[in-house]
């Protein structure tokens, strides 16, 4: 028989985002949380993430993609929060009613007062990025591949070749190195590595694996199995360059092409999103264009620090507790608009200035020696010097009530990057 659930709060999804969603809920007076998730167990894409890297700045400490997960995991199993396992939610409406299904239950509908969307990213395919060539097995995404080796005890391959130099992908290359595997070498269309620079430091330069920039795949080959692929350099307008094209031997194709924030929930509800980051467009509470809906973690952008997922999810939290448990309305939004050098902000509205707001920012090209600085009608409100800004790596500035003093009529915040560090 259909079950009908009326909690305070649902959030959709058990990663470290919707974890720390709900115990911010949880610890701001919410009795009724329940947190919904499709996998067997809790903790999202961390389980997987066997490498250290996790926690600097939330824990002070340098922890694996499991130990951060279970300190957040042993707090929910000691708060009052309704877990789901095992349980995938099919649709969401604007009227935040929830259908999800699973095998003891069946349909479960849930109408809760307040949503939280923790639903995280999936990677690129092959077929987003037109590859031309066979279609056999040993193409695979680099977190795919992750997850064979590390929770499923299974090698994809002996031989590969790397497309795309995101984070997955650089951790990946260190991963199958140490599991005796070969690679050849890592090729990035860009003229500058996809990830973070520590994981090109520790994860390519310390065991020789070439990192080819302004490079591309131009043929998978094969029929059965991938037995070679060909690359080549790429023009200023990222065209392979005929001339440059090589022949690569090898067994596998993993592909880290980047990622894409999960919404086809958010589009079933109606929520707007933005074009630069794919997620849905949030207010400074991580409230996105339905009241009563809040989004946080990589369902809203792609965060590259897991700290900063859990600092997303925290304001997500406290914000639909304040929904729920104070019926708060939203003043009139004030728009954030990306400025110089500036690729996307989050959130890319502030309806209150007067509390504290974390800006999340990109760039669209490296720059070294420069300032990001906070505008409200053209005049810096906040600003911090940088010796070197890179797209990989998100930006996090924010500002106080205070900044805002004298400006009661803000109608426009900027972020910008200028050239000069003083
Ligand atoms: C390979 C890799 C390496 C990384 N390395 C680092 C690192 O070294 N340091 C660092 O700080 N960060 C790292 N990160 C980043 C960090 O792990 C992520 O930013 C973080 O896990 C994102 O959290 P999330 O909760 O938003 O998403 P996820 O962890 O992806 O969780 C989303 C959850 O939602 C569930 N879900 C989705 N749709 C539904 C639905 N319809 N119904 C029910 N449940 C649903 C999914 O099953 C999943 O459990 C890495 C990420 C990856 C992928």
């Amino acid at each position: 028989m259909k079950q009908t659930r009326k909690p305070e709060l649902a959030v959709i999804g058990a990663g470290p985002a919707g974890l720390g969603a709900a115990l911010a809920a949880t610890e701001a007076g919410l009795k009724d949380v329940m947190l919904i998730e499709r996998d067997i167990e809790l903790g999202g894409i961390l389980p997987q993430c066997i490498h250290d890297g996790f926690g600097s700045i939330v824990f002070k400490e340098v922890l694996t993609g499991p130990q951060y997960a279970q300190r957040y995991i042993d707090e929910v199993e000691r708060a009052n929060i309704d877990v789901l396992l095992n349980t995938m939610v099919l649709d969401m409406g604007a009227d935040r009613r929830i259908t999800a299904v699973n095998a003891t239950d069946g349909i479960i509908e849930i109408e809760p007062r307040s949503v939280v969307l923790a639903m995280g990213c999936r990677e690129r395919t092959r077929h987003q990025i037109l590859i031309p060539g066979f279609r056999p097995a040993g193409v695979i995404m680099a977190g795919a591949a992750q997850r064979d080796i590390n929770i499923e005890g299974l090698m994809p391959g002996r031989k590969m070749v790397i497309l795309g130099s995101g984070d997955i992908g650089l951790i990946m290359a260190r991963r199958f190195t140490l599991e005796g595997a070969e690679v050849e070498g890592v090729y990035e269309i860009m003229d500058h590595p996809g990830g973070l620079t520590r994981n090109v430091v520790q994860c390519l330069n310390d065991f020789d694996i070439p990192l080819h920039l302004s490079h591309g795949a131009t043929f998978i080959h094969g029929r059965k199995r991938v037995e070679a692929v060909s690359v080549a350099a790429v023009d200023e307008n990222l065209k392979p360059i005929k001339e440059t094209e090589r022949l690569v031997e090898c067994d596998t194709l993993v592909l880290s092409v980047g990622l894409i924030p999960e919404n086809e929930l958010s589009k079933r509800a109606g929520i707007a999103l933005d074009q630069a980051t794919n997620g849905p467009f949030v207010d400074e509470r991580m409230e996105t264009s339905i009241d009563g809906i809040f989004a946080c973690g990589n369902v809203v952008n792609v965060f590259d620090l897991v700290d900063y997922v859990t600092h997303s999810a925290e304001t997500a939290g406290r914000g639909a507790a304040e929904y729920v448990l104070e019926g708060r309305k939203r003043e009139k939004p004030v728009k954030v608009t990306p400025g110089r050098n500036v690729f996307y902000v989050v959130p890319q509205y502030v309806s209150d200035i007067g509390r504290d707001i974390d800006f999340y920012f990109r760039v669209q090209h490296p720059e070294r020696a420069v300032r990001t600085r906070i505008l409200v009608g053209g005049e810096p409100i906040e600003s911090k010097k940088h010796r070197m800004v890179r797209p990989p790596e998100m930006i996090k500035q924010g500002t106080k009530p205070a900044d805002f003093a004298g400006k009661r009529a803000v109608s426009e915040i900027t972020v910008e990057v200028v050239p000069g560090e003083e």
